[in-house]
Order: C-alpha cells, then structure tokens, then sequence
C-alpha cells in the first residue's frame, strides 16, 4: 500500500484537531497535528476575520513544516452581544481563558436577555495552504442555535453545553459526536472542503 501524503493540521485545540479528524477520515491523507513539529512555532492570531486567521494559521504552518496545511479558525457569535465574541471566542473572558471562564463570561453578559433574543450561531472557517504558503482552497460554513443559561450535557468542547440546536431540542453537550458531526459548521464546512480537496490530492502527493 502506497503512504498516504501528509497534511498537517494548524490547531493546538485537541478536541477540535480529533472532530476534524473524524470528518477527514478516508480522503486519503494522513491528518497530523502541528503539535508533532517542532519547526512549527504558535501562530499569532490577529487577523480581522475567520478567514484571515484561518488563512494565516494555514499558510504559516505550511511554509514551516514544508508540507500542505490546513487552518481552521471557529467560533461562537450572539446576536444579543452584536456577534460577539466571534474571532475572540477562545480568549473571550481573558488571559488564561478557560471554557469554564469564557461561558461564566457569556452568561454574565447575557443576564437580563429574553429567551427570545438569545440567538447564536457557530462560524468554521477552512483553508489549505501549500507548501510556499499560498492559500489553495477557502471554506466557511456556519450552525444556528441558542444561546441557554443552565448547561447542558458533557459532550463536545467550548460552548456546547449552552449552545442549543433548535431542531433536536438539545444542546451539542447533550447530542452524539454522531449527531455533531453531521450538522455542526465544522461538519458543514469540511464536508464542502473535501470535493475541493480531492482534486489536488495528485499535486499533494507529488510534493510530499
Ligand atoms: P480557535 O481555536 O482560535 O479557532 O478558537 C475556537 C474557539 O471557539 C474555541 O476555543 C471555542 O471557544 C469556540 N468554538 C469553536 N468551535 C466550537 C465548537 O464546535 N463547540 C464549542 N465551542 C467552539
């Protein structure tokens, strides 16, 4: 059996590089974590959008490791909060962040908010760039929900104890990985992403 090419993967976020694992599996490529090279130093996210944070994780971990790489950059926007806290989701309640913190965050911002006006959707931004960096293959896809004050089941990562899908009366907490992985904007962005990517697995594979 021939190697499967290498693409690596610009996140440091476990639960999120295995979802994208998961959602790449049987394309053809060995996923692997920017975590397994050293070359590959932290990227510094301080674009203005999804897209230029996920391009620029993508580009830079590209020309560092000398293979194709994938940058994903996601996150959480409340209608009530004007769309925050959109790109600065990881880092929404501060140095040193952690889920706990940002959701104890997100509900002391929303106190005081109707039920009604609670409305939230998730953004996944995808982009694959070559090895000299350049960007070859853009997605965003995005999942709507709500935004609950009491949270709800163990699965998932960030804000998905909170975060209710409308259609299964559940959050992504309380939903199966299985269920996750068929509707959420990772899913949804990824399963656009892999009829772009199919195409270039000739060139992948010449330049691995
Ligand atoms: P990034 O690693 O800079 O893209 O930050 C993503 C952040 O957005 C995560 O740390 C979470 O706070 C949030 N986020 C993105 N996707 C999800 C998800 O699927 N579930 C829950 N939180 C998410």
């Amino acid at each position: 059996m021939t190697e499967q090419p290498v693409i690596v993967l610009a996140s440091r976020n476990a639960k999120k590089a295995a979802e994208i694992e998961v959602l790449l599996k049987g394309v053809g490529v060995s996923v692997r974590p920017v975590s397994e090279f050293p070359s590959a130093t932290e990227v510094d996210e301080d674009g203005d959008s999804f897209k230029a944070n996920a391009e620029k994780k993508a580009s830079q971990v590209a020309r560092q490791t000398g293979h194709w790489a994938i940058g994903e950059d996601s996150g959480l926007s409340v209608d009530a909060l004007k769309g925050a806290p959109g790109i600065y989701s990881a880092r929404f309640s501060g140095e040193g962040a952690t889920d706990e913190s940002n959701n104890l965050h997100l509900q002391k911002q929303l106190e005081g908010v109707a039920d009604a006006k609670r409305g939230a959707h998730y953004t996944c931004h995808v982009a694959l760039a070559d090895p000299n960096g350049a960007i070859r293959l853009n997605v965003e896809r995005y999942c709507n929900g709500v935004i609950i004050r009491e949270p709800r089941g163990t699965n998932g990562f960030g804000y998905d104890p909170y975060f209710l899908i409308r259609e299964y009366g559940k959050t992504f907490g309380e939903l199966s990985p299985v269920v996750k992985k068929s509707i959420s904007h990772r899913a949804r962005a990824f399963n656009e992403f892999v009829p772009g990517l199919v195409p270039l697995l000739d060139e992948i594979r010449k330049s691995d």
